[in-house]
C-alpha cells in the first residue's frame, strides 16, 4: 500500500533544479546545519528532466537537443565533480561552432566573421552596422522588443541574414513579439571596428564566450551526468515513477498518481508552472486559485523541441568533422540547430566492429547492401522547433531534416543511414514574449506567499536566461537556502547579476 508521510521540504521534479534542492539539503544535513526532512517526487523512472539521453536500438545515443556544460557556479562545479571525479569522466572541448549562410560555413559568432560571406552579404551586413552604430549616438531608449534591439546590435542586414531568420526557428515567434530584458540591460553600440578590423584581416574569431570550451561527460550523455548525481544523494527520499496529480494548498498534502499522500510544509515545484496551476483547485478550497492567478499561468508562451538523431556509417566528411555545433538561419533545413554528436564522445555510437544494416540511404535509396557491416559510426542530432506560429509537419520531419542535412553539406546523398531517432518534448524552451514579465510577477509571488510553494527552474521560473543546467540546479539550491534561511534568491531573482560574466551569447545558445 502507498503510505502517507510528512516532510518539512517537498521537492517535485528530478530534473538538475529537483536534484540541486535535494543536493542542498543532503550537503546541510551532512554538515550539522538541519534536520529538515525531505523527500523528492519524479514522474518518470528516471531522474534528469530535460537533461536527459536517449540510447536507439542500434545503440546511437541522443540527449535532448544539444547540452553542453558550462558552468557560472562553484557549488554546481563541485557538485558535478563529487559525481564524475575522475578526469576519465569527461571530455573538454574546443567549441568550434558555424552559421551555415549563403551556401558556406562562417565562424560563431557571424558578426565577427562577415568576411567569410560572399561580398554582396559582407556590403550588405557592414551597411547595417554602419547604420546601427551611428543610430547609437544619438538614440538613447532602450529597445521596446527584440527585433528593435537586434537592429539596434546588429543593423538590418546581419538582422535579415541571420538574426530574425535563426530567432524564428528557434523560438518559432517573430522578433517583434518576444522582449529583449532576457538579453541583459545594456545596450551597446556594435563593435564596428572590430567587425572591421576582422573583415580587412580576413582572421577567423571564433574563440569567445563562456562556452568557448565546453565539459561533456564521457559515458550515458548528459544522462550520464544526472543519474551520477542522484548516486550522490540519500535514495529513500528519492520516489521515482511517482507523479504529483493534484495539491491541497489549504492542507498542504500533495497527492500522488501512486495514491499516496504526502504532507508537507514548504514544496519546491520544478514542474511547468502552467501545469502546477492546473492541479491546484479552482473552488471549493480555501486556497482556490484566483482567475488572475489561473490566467497569468496561461499568458505564459512555450514551444516544443522535436530532437532528431542521424546513426550514419563511416566518417563525416572533412568539412564538418571537427565541428561541435552549427546554426541554420535558412530554409533550405528545417533545423536550427545541428550538432556533430559522435564529437563529444566516442561511446554516443557503437563501437567500430559492431556490425549494423544500412536502412537506407541519405537520398531515400533502399541500400544494395543487405548483411550487416562495420563501422566505423558517427552521428549528427537535429533540433527543430514547434509552436502556435509555427506548425510543422511531424510525420515527414524527418526526411526532411534528413534532406536539410544534404543541402547543406552535412552528409552526402550517398551516405548509408544506420540508426534514426525522432522524440518531442512538449516544453522545450520557456518563450521570452512581450508579457512573460507580467505574468510571472503574477503567478510566481502568489505561489510563494500564499501557498509557500517555490515554482522554479526552466518552467518551474519560466525565465530562458537562467533556464541552463547550472542555473536550474542552483534555483533549486537557493530556493532551499531560502527556505531555511531566508537567504534572497539571486539566480531567479536577478538573472542579469548572475550573468554578468557571461556576453550576449545567450541569444544564441540553448
Ligand atoms: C533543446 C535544449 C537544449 C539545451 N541545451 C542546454 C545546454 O547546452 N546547456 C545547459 O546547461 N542546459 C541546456 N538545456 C537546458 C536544460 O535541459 C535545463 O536547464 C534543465 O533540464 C532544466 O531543469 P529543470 O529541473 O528546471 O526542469 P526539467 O528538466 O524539465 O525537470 C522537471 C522534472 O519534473 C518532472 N515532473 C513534471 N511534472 C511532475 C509531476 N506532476 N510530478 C512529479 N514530477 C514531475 C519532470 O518529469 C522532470 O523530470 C537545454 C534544454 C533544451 C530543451
Amino acid at each position: 500500500m502507498p503510505t502517507s508521510s510528512e516532510v518539512k521540504i517537498l521537492i517535485i521534479g528530478a530534473g538538475p533544479t529537483g536534484l540541486g534542492a535535494a543536493k542542498r539539503i543532503d550537503d546541510l544535513h551532512k554538515q550539522g546545519l538541519t534536520s529538515a526532512s525531505y523527500l523528492l517526487l519524479e514522474k518518470m523512472e528516471e531522474p534528469g528532466g530535460l537533461a536527459s539521453t536517449d540510447t536507439t536500438p542500434e545503440g546511437f545515443l541522443f540527449d535532448v537537443g544539444g547540452h553542453v556544460i558550462f558552468s557560472h557556479y562553484s557549488y554546481f562545479d563541485q557538485a558535478l565533480e563529487q559525481a564524475l571525479p575522475k578526469d576519465a569522466d569527461w571530455f573538454t572541448h574546443p567549441r568550434v561552432s558555424y552559421v551555415r549562410s549563403h551556401n558556406t560555413w562562417v565562424a560563431y559568432p557571424y558578426q565577427n566573421n562577415i568576411f567569410q560571406l560572399p561580398p554582396e552579404a559582407q556590403v550588405k551586413a557592414i551597411n547595417g552596422l554602419v547604420d546601427a552604430y551611428a543610430q547609437s549616438i544619438v538614440v538613447q531608449q532602450k529597445p521596446t522588443n527584440f527585433d528593435e534591439w537586434i537592429i539596434r546590435h546588429m543593423g538590418s542586414g546581419i538582422a535579415d541574414m541571420f538574426m530574425r531568420p535563426y530567432n524564428y526557428k528557434v523560438w518559432g515567434i517573430p522578433t517583434p513579439l518576444m522582449q529583449c530584458n532576457w538579453l541583459g540591460e545594456r545596450v551597446a553600440a556594435p563593435d564596428l571596428k572590430s567587425v572591421i578590423s576582422n573583415l580587412i584581416r580576413k582572421k577567423e574569431a571564433g574563440n569567445w564566450g563562456p562556452n568557448a570550451t565546453f565539459k561533456f561527460p564521457a559515458h550515458g550523455g548528459t544522462h550520464g551526468v544526472w543519474k551520477a548525481v542522484v548516486k550522490t544523494l540519500p535514495q529513500d527520499k528519492i520516489k521515482l515513477g511517482t507523479a504529483v496529480t493534484r495539491i491541497d494548498p489549504a492542507d498542504k498534502i500533495a497527492y500522488c498518481s501512486d495514491g499516496s499522500e504526502i504532507k508537507y510544509e514548504k514544496c519546491i515545484s520544478t514542474m511547468g508552472v502552467d501545469r502546477l496551476v492546473d492541479i491546484l483547485p479552482t473552488n471549493s478550497n480555501a486556497k482556490a486559485t484566483p482567475e488572475t492567478v489561473r490566467n497569468a499561468a496561461k499568458g505564459l508562451v512555450y514551444s516544443t523541441t522535436h530532437v532528431i538523431g542521424i546513426g550514419l556509417r563511416g566518417e563525416a566528411c572533412p568539412e564538418v568533422a571537427n565541428m561541435c555545433w552549427m546554426y541554420f538561419p535558412e530554409d533550405n533545413t528545417p533545423f536550427y540547430r545541428a550538432t556533430v554528436f559522435s564529437n563529444y564522445s566516442s561511446n554516443l555510437c557503437p563501437q567500430k566492429g559492431t556490425k549494423l544494416k544500412t536502412l537506407r540511404q541519405a537520398d531515400g535509396n533502399n541500400t544494395h547492401y543487405t548483411e550487416a557491416r562495420e563501422g566505423p559510426y558517427w552521428s549528427l542530432m537535429l533540433e527543430v522547433c514547434e509552436s502556435a506560429h509555427k506548425p510543422v509537419n511531424r510525420s515527414t520531419m524527418v526526411e526532411e531534416a534528413i534532406q536539410g542535412c544534404v543541402n547543406t553539406g552535412l552528409i552526402k546523398a550517398s551516405d548509408d543511414i544506420v540508426s534514426t531517432y525522432h522524440r518531442n518534448f512538449d516544453h522545450g524552451y520557456p518563450t521570452p514574449t512581450l508579457n512573460r514579465d507580467s505574468c510571472i510577477a503574477v503567478v510566481l509571488p502568489y505561489l510563494q506567499k500564499n501557498l509557500d510553494i517555490w515554482s522554479r527552474g526552466r518552467f518551474g521560473a519560466w525565465k530562458y536566461e537562467v533556464a541552463n543546467q547550472d542555473h536550474s540546479f542552483m534555483q533549486g539550491v537557493e530556493a532551499v537556502d531560502n527556505i531555511l534561511y531566508g537567504t534572497p534568491e539571486l539566480t531567479v531573482n536577478n538573472p542579469d547579476w548572475v550573468n554578468s560574466h557571461t556576453n550576449n551569447e545567450r541569444n544564441f545558445k540553448t
